[in-house]
């Protein structure tokens, strides 16, 4: 058996590009993972196992298996898509640091584009489980709302946890009000429309100083840096994750 093997339990379909795989049989070295950790994952291409493609683990730390959230963008992502459960893969880690001591954190601000939820799903999953009790806001970017997955799970949570969501949408169906996405029943979840701007971040972003965390594609990353400048942070001050690699 390959070193590092484990085996697909399930996928989930989360929207029409994006899917959750699960995981068993893996190495102990994962009992070790935090919130936010990564893993590299290769499976069977064309008769042989693939390059290493690295991917955040996006359950709770204390879960018993491995999920990974996966957007399906070239043909490594479109096989992983394919997979059945019982297949083999190999799962090495965890690594990465991004959201290492976030629980030390008296007030944080997540701010997510896209699949780049996955490191703060993660985290948000942990707090649930541990109750954390210090003040998050939780910022992100989709194109859409059906792109906006994990929506009934992150409502929950505002109750279990102070917690905040900001689903910040840059399309609204013509004619749409957005602000008739609220649903009363949730009122720590907000609707925004437009790009994720200074006005928007400024609505939401507490005054005690709070510790920013970023994850998103590396122009939306760039442009919300430069939006938080304006707002007087400093960007150095931003925790980021890059979701780009060098292939090898
Ligand atoms: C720390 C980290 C965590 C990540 N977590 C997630 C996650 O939770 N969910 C998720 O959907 N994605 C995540 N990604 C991105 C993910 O690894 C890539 O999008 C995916 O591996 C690309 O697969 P593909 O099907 O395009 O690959 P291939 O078909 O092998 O890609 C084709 C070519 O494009 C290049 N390429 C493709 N994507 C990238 C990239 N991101 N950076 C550099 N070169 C690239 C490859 O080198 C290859 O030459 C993460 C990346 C990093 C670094």
């Amino acid at each position: 058996m390959e070193k590092g093997a484990a085996k697909v339990v399930k996928l989930e379909k989360e929207t029409h590009d994006i899917t959750s795989l699960y995981f068993e049989g893996f190495d102990e070295s994962f009992g070790k993972r935090r919130a936010g950790s990564f893993l590299t994952l290769k499976i069977m291409q064309d008769g042989e196992w693939s390059k290493p493609h690295p991917f955040t683990i996006s359950c709770a730390p204390e879960d018993p298996l491995l999920k990974v959230t996966m957007k399906r963008q070239g043909a490594f992502t479109t096989a992983a898509h394919g997979l059945k459960p019982g297949e083999e893969v190999i799962c090495a880690g965890p690594y990465g640091l991004f959201c290492k001591d976030i629980d030390a954190q008296d007030s944080i601000v997540m701010i997510a584009g896209g699949v780049g939820i996955t490191p703060f799903l993660s985290v948000l999953r942990h707090f649930r489980n541990i109750k954390f009790a210090n003040r998050v806001v939780l910022i992100w970017s989709n194109r859409t709302i059906e792109d906006a997955f994990a929506q009934e799970e992150l409502k929950q949570m505002t109750r279990e946890i102070p917690l905040l969501v900001v689903n910040n949408l840059s399309r609204v169906p013509e004619g749409t009000d957005i602000a008739g996405y609220a649903d009363g029943a949730f009122p720590g979840v907000f609707y925004e429309e437009g790009r994720c701007t200074r006005d928007l971040i400024g609505k939401y972003l507490p005054p005690d100083d709070p510790a920013i965390y970023l994850c998103g594609p590396p122009p939306m990353q760039d442009f919300v840096l430069g939006e938080l400048e304006d707002l007087g942070v400093d960007p150095k001050s931003v925790k980021k994750e890059n979701f780009t690699w060098k292939a090898t």
